[in-house]
């Protein structure tokens, strides 16, 4: 089937306590072991992008791969944007066919980022296409975005509730206690403040920088409103384990078809475990 929007798969998993897996989408061995990781346990699925990522492979080529992908997955299968950091990124996004946008206004002050989303929703909602915002500042480093773990701060669940309102986003990103990137040590997240403000937004919370939160943690959460987890760098580093390994056993290698296939084969297993962990 075409790419399908995330409204659907997201409102189903919110109201049924479980949720959807969102994995970085960075190349075709990445975006084929993700579908056949999702067709493994028959559920939908999420191919996400930063804007760096479509400039790498370029917006053809990467539209063209998404929309091939989900026309051949027995999944439904939708194309965000991850942390767009600008109405033109978002844009650019929606002009090309992406399904799913995410604002990330967070490091505006509050009314600014309030504009922004307002606008980003007005412009998205006119071609149907469902968009995530984030309030609070989640730490780490992805991509463009760096936060230093001092300057990460957690998300107020009273101005949640307005935010949400205001903006009349369809998802949302709480700050919580997770980060990007790799942590130093076991993250901590404040499910008495997700429990907040799952009650007071009444939206699909998102869950970014799943990679390493503990499967128990990631569980818990979906008690709580998370109905869409990200996971980023558990993949690359994977992807970049067998890579090595490969080329341990097989320095001379020089043949793409040979050396990334069981990159590809282990990337396929972590999918469907990821995915597998998400259901209810
Ligand atoms: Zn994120």
């Amino acid at each position: 089937m075409p790419l399908v929007t995330t409204k659907d798969m997201l409102e189903d998993a919110y109201k049924n306590n479980y949720a959807i897996g969102a994995f970085g989408a960075h190349n075709l061995e990445v975006i084929k072991a993700v579908i056949a990781g999702a067709e493994k346990v028959g559920a939908p699925v999420i191919l996400q992008t930063t804007s760096s990522t479509y400039k790498y492979v370029e917006m053809p080529y990467l539209i063209a791969l998404a929309k091939t992908a989900a026309e051949q997955a027995k999944v439904p299968v939708a194309l965000h944007l991850d942390h767009g950091e600008s109405y033109h990124i978002v844009m650019e996004c929606l002009r090309a066919g992406y399904t799913s946008v995410m604002i990330d206004g967070s490091s505006l002050p509050y009314e600014e980022n309030i504009l922004l989303v307002k606008k980003v929703v007005e412009a998205a909602s006119a071609v149907n296409v469902p968009v995530e915002a984030e309030l609070g500042t989640i730490g780490g480093v992805e991509d463009s975005v760096s936060v230093k773990e001092e300057n990460a701060f957690f998300t107020d669940p009273k101005q949640a509730e307005h935010f949400v309102k205001v903006t009349g986003i369809h998802s949302f990103a709480p700050a919580f206690g997770t980060a990007h990137g790799k942590y130093r040590e076991k993250p901590k997240l404040l499910f008495e403040l997700l429990q907040e403000i799952h009650c007071s937004t009444n939206i699909p919370l998102v869950m970014h920088g799943a990679s390493g939160v503990p499967e128990e943690d990631v569980r818990k959460s979906l008690k709580y409103g998370i109905a869409k987890v990200n996971f980023s760098t558990e993949l690359k580093d994977l992807f970049a384990e067998e890579l090595r390994a490969y080329f341990k056993d097989y320095p001379t290698e020089n043949d793409p078809r040979k050396y990334f296939l069981p990159a590809r084969e282990s990337l396929i297993k972590l999918v469907e475990q990821k995915i597998v962990m998400l259901q209810k």
